[in-house]
């Protein structure tokens, strides 16, 4: 089957019509034959085998068994009555529920007689029940066996009222493959199906739409997985190598005295190995005449501010200007000062831009920056406007990088001829092949050890019942000179409700530790950033003892001397949040304490998501929970990305797969760059078509 016949309107295969055409092409996409052949089933209907009870797991979606129902009783519930029966097999016994249809039921059902049942299993109550089972008497299944498995296709409620029902979809999937003889092009190298010991193009479509058992379902979904990321993957790397043949980068391949003499002279401490790792993959970038643009990323607290401090030296002595961009003022202010008192004797010159920084006091900055005499600025967005221009600028960082959008990156971009080389650094840990998918342009760096001496947090959860306890615990600590954050959430759904917990909490809590013994001070996204960074520094000089707060203060801030963090209603954020928060302690010599606290009622989630916190303290160990309990869909940056547009592939799940991709498209690329050699024809081919419809392959961030 050539192409062509694949780009055949959805319309002309038979039984579809212009009507039900559109409404594929609506609801699923669906325009031509080859989309057809590209909806791939979202799960499938296992009657391939019969379970028995003991083999049930708390997973299992639909399962199939054999057995009989030995006692059938209602059970009253809150509205109306349920029916139970108690059903058996030699290996054990499980229930069989409805809520409706008793009588029928009654009548129809026969105790004692082996019957298939099948359905989906819930455990409740510890044994296994399945609701409205569907049911047949064994003796009856047997005369017309089924022994396939059954495809079921992604649906929507309009296809399904309009009569495009599973069975329909399977129709013409089978009618397609009638048409076509089943006979489709290869997209993928001989010598890559042989090395990955592939099933063929065909066989793979063919069982992914019937598959015959789970070993060839298996077979034809690792296929076509490899097949779909593979060509991810080969479309980020290709990008990547013409983006470092196209765009020369400044070389920096002087490391000069200033780097030298604050190495030698002005380290407060030693670097960690991590530290030591990145300065050196960083250093090998901005020597090989590619512009750099590479992710730091590292766990809060694990040192990436003089990772870039020692990165802006280097192009300082190159003869180049560096910027450092925040997030926010106060974080700007943080990494000011903190890179100011770095560098005091070192005579590199540092200022500071915010958006609050008086018209008067900018000037000189605009004019010290034009004319070369200012080595390092740092600031805010407020370092992206037009008026601020460098004399040459080589090298611009920016810190945390999800809350600047690549719009953003890009303007960073051209403020110089050439562009500066870019790090970008951030504490949001995400597992490294997600990161390759999602930030394909860039290279990564990992800060994956924290300095040494650095005591973990203890993590406790409590519920909201022992608040008078944990109220004593903080008066111990802040008699021991310690501070205390005390966070609530903040969502925009229910902004007014929590802004209204956060003042009740605060008034609660400046009721418990009151004037003058305690000072508490209090920040939230409503306040004048004047009003905050007052508040803010009220607490940084240690004047007052608690910090009730939203989640403004998750990002950055550093306060050593803070040493409890109390979360409240910590079931209702996500675990990046929680890790970031609790980030904010543990930043001293003492030992530091994060406080979970939570009403009594809790989703499972919840509970995975508390656990997780108290047993670990592993950013990326948290980051793969996250993923797994969220999808990479809330992740940050997924939504742009379009990496989410994957047929069949999922980018959590089949981490190995996209490892192994990924791999074999750098392999491919390293060995035939142009895919020029006959044997990988067929992958520049599909390539080629595929960017041809870029639309659905939007994966570029
Ligand atoms: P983050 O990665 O969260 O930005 P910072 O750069 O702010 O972390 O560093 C956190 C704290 O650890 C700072 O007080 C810093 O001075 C200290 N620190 C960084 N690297 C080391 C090291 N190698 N040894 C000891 N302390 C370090
Ligand atoms: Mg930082």
């Amino acid at each position: 089957m050539n192409g062509n016949t694949l780009q055949t309107p959805i319309v002309y295969l038979k039984g579809v019509g212009p009507h039900r055409a559109e409404i594929l092409q609506s609801e699923l996409g669906i325009q031509t034959f080859q989309d057809l052949l590209n909806l791939f089933p979202s799960r499938y209907i296992d009657k391939t085998h019969y379970y028995k009870i003991s083999e049930l797991q708390r997973s299992n979606a639909d399962v199939q068994l054999i057995g009989k129902i030995v006692h059938l009783k209602t059970v009253a519930q809150k509205r109306g009555q349920r029916l139970v029966a108690k059903f058996i097999d030699d290996s054990g016994e499980m229930e069989l529920v409805w809520f409706r249809g008793h009588k029928w039921i009654r009548e129809h059902i026969k105790v004692n007689e082996p019957y298939v049942i099948f359905g989906r299993c819930n455990w409740f109550n510890g044994t296994f029940s399945m609701p409205h089972p569907e049911m047949e008497l064994l003796k009856e299944h047997e005369k017309g066996l089924k022994i396939s498995m059954q495809p079921v296709y992604p649906s929507t409620e309009k296809l399904n009222n309009k009569g495009i029902t599973n069975r329909v979809i399977n129709k013409w999937i089978q009618q397609l493959f009638l048409d076509t003889k089943g006979s489709f092009s290869e997209t993928l190298s001989n010598d890559m199906i042989h090395k990955l010991k592939l099933v063929s193009k065909n066989e793979a479509l063919f069982n992914i739409h019937f598959p015959k058992n789970q070993e060839a379902l298996a077979k034809a979904q690792f296929r076509l997985k490899f097949e779909e990321l593979f060509y991810v993957q080969l479309q980020l790397i290709s990008k990547k190598i013409s983006r470092r043949q196209k765009i020369k980068g400044h070389n920096f391949n002087h490391v000069g005295e200033r780097f030298n003499n604050f190495y030698k002279n002005h380290l407060p401490f030693e670097l960690t190995e991590a530290q030591k790792r990145v300065i050196k993959e960083i250093r090998w970038d901005l020597g090989s005449n590619a512009q750099m643009n590479r992710l730091l990323q590292g766990d809060v607290g694990s040192g990436k501010t003089i990772v870039a401090v020692m990165t802006m030296l280097l192009a300082i002595d190159n003869g180049y200007q560096a910027c450092l961009m925040a997030p926010t003022e106060i974080l700007a202010n943080q990494h000011y000062q903190g890179i100011s008192a770095l560098l005091e004797h070192t005579g590199v010159t540092c200022s500071l831009l915010t958006g609050s920084i008086k018209k008067s006091a900018r000037k000189p900055i605009h004019e010290q920056l034009e004319n070369g005499e200012l080595d390092i600025l740092v600031g805010t967005h407020a370092l992206l406007e037009d008026k601020v221009k460098y004399q040459n600028l080589g090298l611009a960082i920016i810190d945390e990088q999800h809350r600047f959008g690549v719009a953003q990156r890009a303007k960073l971009w051209h403020k110089n001829n050439i562009p500066p080389h870019i790090l970008v650094m951030t504490a949001t840990p995400i597992p490294r092949t997600l990161a390759m998918s999602l930030y394909g342009d860039l290279d990564i760096s990992v800060i994956d050890e924290l300095p040494p001496g650095r005591k973990r947090v203890r993590t406790v959860h409590r519920f909201d019942s022992n608040r008078l306890k944990v109220f004593r615990f903080l008066k111990e600590e802040i008699k021991k000179g310690r501070q205390v954050y005390i966070v609530y959430p903040l969502i925009q759904e229910s902004e007014a409700m929590d802004y209204k917990d956060l003042m009740d909490g605060y008034e609660s809590v400046v009721r418990e530790f009151p004037m003058p013994d305690y000072q508490v001070s209090i920040v939230h996204g409503k306040m004048k950033p004047s009003d905050k960074d007052y508040e803010m520094e009220r607490f940084v000089s240690g004047e007052t003892q608690l910090m009730v707060a939203t989640t403004v203060i998750e990002v950055g801030v550093n306060v050593p001397n803070a040493s409890v963090m109390v979360i409240e209603s910590a079931e209702r954020f996500g675990l990046s949040q929680l890790h970031q928060l609790r980030g904010r302690v543990g930043r001293g010599a003492d030992q530091s304490y994060c406080i979970l606290m939570t009403g009594q009622k809790l989703s499972s989630d919840a509970k995975t998501r508390l656990e997780t916190m108290v047993s670990t303290s592993d950013g990326f160990e948290i980051a793969e929970v996250d993923l797994k309990l969220r999808g990479p869909g809330d992740l940050m940056g997924t939504q742009q990305s379009g990496i989410l547009n994957l047929r069949i592939a999922d980018i959590v799940k089949d981490n190995d797969i996209l490892k192994a991709a990924r791999f074999h498209a750098m392999e491919l690329l390293r060995e035939d760059p142009n895919l020029e050699s006959p044997e990988n024809l067929v992958i520049r081919h599909t390539y080629t078509q595929l960017m041809k419809h870029k639309a659905q392959w939007n994966y570029i961030s």
